[in-house]
């Protein structure tokens, strides 16, 4: 917004254009948000500057004290605990490479590869998830068949996606919509939506298809039915139903010292002073060629870019007098809550052989919990000699409830019910993240658009985070990497 007395646009106060300006002195960039999304761009711009031999003057704002938003990493008694994100998928490669390029290959842990599944709650128990059911669909008939996670009825509705036509083309569906016409509701009920759940902590009946998982709607395009895709694509990747991208790795990946560590790595590699903690932004004011972007603390740091490496909702505060359409849109991105409950017990306090990596609750089943991981007999090194450690979700409308209750309580009460423990945990640590998870409600891609549009009136402004491509860690990797990637294309050669 021009100010009165303000250099008109595209000119600074001297009446220099951006490459003018930028011509005797570094590039000026601030990112607002030290989460994996803004610490990645903060890196990634580094990296670029260095290899373009030019100045870069870095600011990387965090409201906080410490750095890596909902990535945390304790260690208590012998248990390594994560607060948010536990690991990541490897098939989206970002995350693993940038792993990679900041020399911690040697950290990087798969999955116990003795125990590769896990359970879903059923009448006060537990059930498999038949093997080789990829999220919505089985992939491998004869454990579908088998499973008493779905009565007879919901398995034969299921197979009904074997000769049921392609659906209606439509702009976007729900999940909830997409799996019932396909599978029929038993298994939205039973696997999808918890499995879904478990990752997304959303509502299938307002989930994007498009937005989340457009592989499924890519394989009713081209195969007509889901499993008859999976099959065959089981069959292409061989016997392991992998892609050739994961043949290293199992699906989901961890670092053997806890998340945290690869914030720690990032942190370290910026430029000295770059990282500014306790810096909360407030707002952003158009100023010449660039932007001015002002603290709580009442600094007002000129920027040549500025990128916004936060929620959506965060966003659109600081955005308010910049744009309030655009604001309005990133407002209107839905979030929810989030809470992990970790659990540490004795081995022998634990009645339930642990052998599988966790469970999922369906919604059906009216309790708070929404999953658990088995933490320590997923990944190694979780817990000490003779214990186990628990990781308990609540999300939704109960994380909500449980904010101001208390989790940890509700936590123990429905893992009494479902796993039998009823001994005291060694330790426990409940973390509590508040509108932290994006909801990719149907319609999200077109307001990603409409958002787009109004950026590209914006020069000079990026936005990442999890808000607009992809939740998981991966995908903000990236995010902030193309971030930092715009931001540079904008420098002159
Ligand atoms: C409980 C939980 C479990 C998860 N599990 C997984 C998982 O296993 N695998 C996976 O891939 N993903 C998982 N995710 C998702 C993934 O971890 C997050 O989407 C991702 O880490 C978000 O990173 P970010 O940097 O975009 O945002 P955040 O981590 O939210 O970071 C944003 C930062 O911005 C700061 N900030 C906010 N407002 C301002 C302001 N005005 N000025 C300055 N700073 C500000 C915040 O303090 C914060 O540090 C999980 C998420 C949660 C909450």
């Amino acid at each position: 917004m021009t100010q009165a007395g303000a250099p008109p646009p595209g000119r600074n106060e001297e009446g220099r254009s951006r490459e003018e300006a930028l011509a005797g002195r570094g590039r000026r960039v601030v990112i607002v948000g030290a989460g994996i999304t803004g610490l990645a761009c903060a890196w990634r711009l580094s990296e670029v500057a260095r290899e373009r031999a030019l100045s870069l003057d870095l600011a990387l704002l965090e409201a906080a004290e410490r750095p890596g938003g909902v990535i945390a990493t304790e260690r208590s008694d012998g248990f390594l605990i994560e607060g948010g994100p536990d690991n990541f998928i490897s098939e989206k490669p970002w995350a693993l490479d940038l792993c990679r390029r900041l020399g911690l290959e040697d950290q990087i842990l798969g999955t116990n590869p003795h125990c590769r599944r896990s359970f879903v709650a059923r009448d006060g128990g537990m059930k498999p998830v038949p093997e080789g059911y990829q999220l919505m669909a089985p992939s491998r008939i004869l454990p579908f068949v088998a499973t008493r996670a779905l009565s007879l009825r919901g398995k034969a509705r299921a197979a009904c996606d074997l000769v049921l036509p392609r659906g209606p083309q439509v702009p976007d569906e729900s999940l909830a919509s997409f799996v019932t016409r396909r599978f029929g509701r038993e298994a939205l009920e039973r696997l999808a939506q918890p499995l879904i759940a478990g990752i997304y902590h959303a509502d299938p009946e307002r989930l994007s298809l498009r937005a989340t998982f457009p592989r499924f709607l890519e394989m009713e395009r081209a195969h007509r039915s889901v499993i008859l895709a999976l099959v065959r694509g089981r069959r292409r990747s061989g016997a392991s139903g992998r892609g050739v991208s994961g043949a290293r790795y199992s699906l989901f990946v961890t670092l053997r010292d806890g998340l945290q560590i690869l914030v720690d790595r990032l942190a370290a590699r910026l430029p000295p002073g770059a990282l500014r903690l306790g810096e909360r932004v407030m707002s952003l004011e158009r100023r010449g060629p660039g932007w001015l972007v002002a603290t709580q603390t009442g600094d007002r740091l000129p920027a040549d870019a500025v990128v916004l490496a936060l929620p959506a909702h965060a966003i659109g505060s600081i955005l308010r007098d910049v744009d309030a359409g655009l604001a309005a849109h990133l407002k209107a991105i839905p979030y929810g809550t989030s809470i992990t409950v970790s659990l540490g017990y004795r081995r022998a306090d634990v009645p339930h052989p642990l052998d599988g990596f966790g469970f999922v609750v369906p919604r059906a089943e009216k309790r708070a919990l929404v999953a658990c991981s088995f933490s320590s007999v997923k990944y190694p090194g979780r817990a000490p000699e003779g214990a186990v450690l628990l990781r308990a979700f609540i999300a939704g409308p109960a994380a909500g409830a449980a904010e101001t209750a208390t989790p940890e309580r509700r936590a123990r009460d429905e893992l009494r019910d479902i796993l039998g423990v009823t001994a005291p945990p060694l330790c426990a640590r409940t973390w509590v993240w508040p509108r932290s998870m994006a909801q990719y409600d149907v319609g999200h891609l077109e307001r990603v658009a409409g958002i787009d549009a109004r950026l590209a009136r914006l020069p000079g402004l990026h936005l990442a985070g999890n808000g607009l491509r992809g939740v998981g860690v991966p995908d903000c990797v990236r995010g902030g990497e193309a971030a930092a990637e715009a931001v540079a294309a904008g420098w002159a050669p």
